[in-house]
């Protein structure tokens, strides 16, 4: 897969060199290239920015630097999927990283301050499928920290990325709900003991004690999960819970 991230702020999105995506990319799993936006700014003072219509607070990112940066990095046969992280986007979830896993090629538009002049978008939309994505209901100061977790999502669900991909499927949403607690030795430790089904060697007990928490976690932490599981998604035992 190829992930290109343009940004002012090369230097922020270094760690995905770095750890799990480090090793991805240099067994050539995954290719980098990190892009300053401001290489493609046309005036002395490199700006990227300037005062929005209508006026308000905040500055825009200007559409001239963006569509000379994106016509350039998102050039090829194919056209790359553009993903531009916004608080205004639609939920990025494990779905979606599947989704991308798929995709040859992504690229990330990195805005700041009040955001990206949203022409940008609209012309962009009218050579390659463009996905405004939200990492949650909060807003960070830039897209930079929102590709990094997007693209550690998207990255661990490549093939041969994670030692044992079964991690990957058996994480949560993967069936759509919670992953329940998980331990390691000592059996007991300050006082708290490992539940004693883990212990047991009984496979069959084993799998059902990890889908009753599972389903008990969803349930506590997040029932609108469970509300959105497809019909026959809960066996009798799963309901009478
Ligand atoms: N004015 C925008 C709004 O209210 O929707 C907020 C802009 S925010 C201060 C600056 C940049 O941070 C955005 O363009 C986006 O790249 C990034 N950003 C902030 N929060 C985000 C979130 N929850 N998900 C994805 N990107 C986010």
């Amino acid at each position: 897969m190829r992930v290109d991230v343009i940004t002012i702020f090369p230097e922020y999105v270094e760690p995905l060199r770095a750890a799990l995506l480090g090793r991805a990319i240099e067994r050539g799993l995954v290719s980098l290239g990190v892009h300053d936006l401001r290489n493609w700014t046309h005036d002395v003072h490199r700006a990227v920015d300037d005062s929005p219509y209508g006026g308000g607070p905040g500055m825009v990112m200007k559409p001239q630097v963006w569509g000379d940066a994106l016509d350039e990095v998102c050039a090829g046969d194919e056209p790359p999927r553009l993903v531009v992280p916004t608080p205004a986007g639609i939920p990025f979830t494990q779905e979606k990283a599947r989704e991308y896993a798929a995709l040859p090629r992504l690229v990330f538009a990195c805005g700041r301050y009040e955001g990206i002049d949203q022409r940008v978008i609209d012309d962009a939309a009218r050579r390659m499928v463009v996905d405004e994505v939200s990492i949650g209901d909060y807003v960070l100061v830039g897209g930079e920290v929102a590709v990094l977790a997007i693209v550690e999502a998207v990255a661990r669900l490549l093939p041969g990325v994670l030692g044992n991909p079964r991690s990957a499927e058996e994480d949560s949403f993967s069936d759509g709900l919670l992953e329940g607690p998980s331990y390691t030795r000592p059996e007991v430790w300050r006082e708290l003991a490992v539940p004693d089904v883990l212990r047991s060697g009984n496979h069959a007990a084993i799998d059902r004690w990890r889908r009753d928490r599972a389903l008990e976690r969803t349930l506590d932490r997040r029932p609108d999960l469970l509300a959105a599981l497809p019909e026959g998604a809960l066996d009798q035992r799963d309901q009478a819970l």
